[in-house]
């Protein structure tokens, strides 16, 4: 009996298996055609200094315009190109765009890049970074680079020792969903990041009496730590009005301004202020 239930349960879940790992299969070899036809494009979203209403950088957005698929968000393929190493390749051409467009933006302006852990270990990862500059003529200072905690998570010291090398450059290492994972205050014991970004899941809630405190609490620990914090994901007038009374140093999100194809062509404008008369 239990045989022929457990058959059962097979040729239950044996088509839908098979439909799943071909699905997968499928976005595995469109994702490797992706590259090579040029189907990806950076956006940017502009980051504000919350004291002076400055924007002071934009951080470079992935996105894949695929043509049977639609417009595929980055949470959707980035894990999946982690998984079979296109990370690498395109991460290097995600980092060589953006400083080149970068490039072309007033003096000061920052470019922030997300990069992933399997590019850090790929063992190329800082050449590839230097090279960016080099090509683009960007200077190190206002690159930023952002880390998820799974990269200061790997235990091989590889991966910390080429953090501390391109900072000793000048480059920028940002903490990005900082509160989200396991342990965020242990990785700020394990390398010394020049920026946290608060993840947008606490700036949603801001308004609740618990989340405001961790928040506020976070705000207090980049100042201690000499920490540049960020905001992300703020969208309304009274998270910005919190942040800025509690000493938040930057904001980013669809309330100083979406990501978006603009800074591709135009330079970011200087102020907030700019930003709502052209909006
Ligand atoms: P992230 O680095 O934390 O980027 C912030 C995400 O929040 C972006 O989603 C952005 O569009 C979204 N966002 C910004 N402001 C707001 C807001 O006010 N409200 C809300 N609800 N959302 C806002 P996106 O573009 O879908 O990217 C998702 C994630 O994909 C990124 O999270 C990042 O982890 C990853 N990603 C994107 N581009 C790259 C890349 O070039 N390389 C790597 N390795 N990862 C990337
Ligand atoms: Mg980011
Ligand atoms: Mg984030
Ligand atoms: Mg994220």
């Amino acid at each position: 009996r239990a045989k022929s239930e457990g058959r059962n349960v097979y040729r239950f879940f044996e088509p839908g298996m098979d439909a799943m790992v071909r699905a997968r299969r499928a976005l595995e070899t469109d994702l490797e055609a992706a590259l090579r036809r040029q189907e990806f494009e950076l956006d940017f979203q502009p980051i504000m200094n919350i004291a002076s209403s400055e924007i002071v950088g934009a951080e470079a957005l992935m996105r894949w315009h695929s043509p049977a698929r639609g417009l595929v968000p980055p949470d959707d393929f980035i894990p999946v190109a982690e998984e079979i190493g296109l990370i690498v390749p395109l991460g290097e051409w995600a980092l060589r765009n953006a400083c080149t467009v970068a490039a072309g933006w007033p003096d000061g302006l920052r470019i922030a890049v997300n990069v992933s852990a399997v590019q850090i270990k790929s063992g190329t990862f800082a050449r590839s970074v230097i090279s960016a500059l080099a090509f683009s003529g960007v200077p190190a200072d206002r690159l930023e680079l952002e880390i998820t905690e799974t990269v200061l998570m790997d235990e091989s010291d590889t991966v910390l020792k080429t953090l501390s090398q391109l900072r000793d450059l000048g480059i920028r290492i940002a903490l990005d969903d900082f509160g989200i994972g396991y342990s965020s205050l242990s990785y700020l014991r394990r390398f010394p990041v020049d920026k946290i970004k608060i993840d947008r899941s606490f700036i949603r809630d801001i308004d609740k009496r618990d989340t405001a405190a961790i928040v506020r609490t976070v705000i207090g620990l980049g100042a201690q730590l000499g920490i540049t914090v960020t905001a992300e994901g703020v969208e309304t007038e009274a998270q910005l009005e919190f942040l800025s009374r509690e000493g938040c140093v930057e904001a980013q999100g669809y309330l100083i301004g979406a990501p978006s194809k603009a800074a591709d062509i135009n330079p970011l404008p200087k102020s907030r202020a700019a930003i709502r008369q052209s909006g």
